[in-house]
């Protein structure tokens, strides 16, 4: 049985010698009854999957099918590529490769939801621009994605991953946890590390409301995408330079749940408040549904 807190899993982790990665993928194939290999080979599916939906949009001008997004990733792979940026190439580089997979989502293509479709892009920017720089194989990168999917077990048996409840924080907050506590691992961190770095990530978002226009995952998703890619990735750095979170993980998880539970329904994914409901949010609903 999977355990249900960050403490149990730095105990477990510290007692029997285990990364995440090594720890989720035990238990995963524990429970599956699946052979590691099958179990492995199913998580590099959903890498190669990750890797195209992070890498579409760069390269191919995608429209969403109601045309509210889309040729945003090019223009950032375009920026990146100038030489011109502020935060550097690689930084640039991740956020095109964030909003191409929100761009492939909401163009109906296919995605890895992860943990969910509105946050399909922030795992695969972190992972795939942090295996670049760092220079991992492709199943280094495997383990990244257990290591991630570790994390988002305990969040989802303690909070909730859906918008609908707790707010754009459990959705994108969720999937920026996971991803930056991913990519503290891939740099040598430690289990505590790693969770300090989801609790750094969940706190910078605490209370985010979700309020996508027209009820469509696509504005302001796509460009939370982006921001939960790049606090990911600048959490790690944060934490592997010994930066760590006041707050255990349990407890900003807890506080999460919590505070999406008292977010009133307006701004759980129902589109009636928030960016939803400004004038520009309500003409473009009109537009879209004319
Ligand atoms: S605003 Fe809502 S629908 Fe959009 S990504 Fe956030 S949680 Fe998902």
């Amino acid at each position: 049985m999977f355990v249900s807190s960050g403490k149990e899993l730095i105990e477990v982790c510290e007692k029997e010698n285990l990364t995440i990665w090594e720890y989720t993928l035990r238990e995963e194939v524990e429970k599956s009854g699946l052979d590691r290999e099958k179990v492995i080979e199913k998580m590099r599916q959903n890498l190669n999957v990750m890797i195209s939906s992070s890498t579409y949009a760069q390269e191919n001008s995608v429209k969403s099918v109601s045309g509210l997004i889309g040729g945003d990733a090019v223009k950032l792979k375009e920026f990146a590529e100038s030489g011109k940026t502020l935060t550097g190439q690689f930084m640039v580089k991740a956020m095109a490769r964030a909003i191409s997979s929100s761009e492939v989502n909401a163009a109906m293509g296919k995605i890895v939801a992860c943990p969910t479709a509105g946050s399909c892009g922030i795992l695969p920017a972190a992972i795939l621009s942090a295996g670049e720089k760092l220079d991992k194989s492709e199943d280094e990168l495997v383990k990244a994605l257990f290591t991630a999917a570790g994390v988002g077990v305990i969040i989802a048996r303690n909070a909730t991953m859906a918008g609908a409840e707790g707010g754009c924080q459990a959705e994108c907050g969720s999937a920026a946890a996971m991803a930056s506590a991913a990519v503290v691992e891939m740099m040598g961190g430690t289990v505590e590390q790693s969770l300090d770095a989801a609790a750094i990530v969940i706190k910078n978002i605490l209370g985010l409301v979700c309020d996508p226009v027209a009820g469509l995952v696509e504005v302001p998703c796509a460009k939370r995408n982006i921001a939960g890619t790049v606090s990911a990735l600048t959490t790690a750095d944060m934490v592997m330079c010994g930066v760590k979170s006041k707050i255990p993980f349990d407890e900003v998880v807890w506080a999460m749940y919590k505070v999406g539970r008292q977010l009133p329904p307006e701004l759980r994914e129902t589109a009636l408040g928030g960016i939803a409901i400004t004038p520009t949010g309500l003409r473009l609903k009109k537009e879209i549904f004319k």
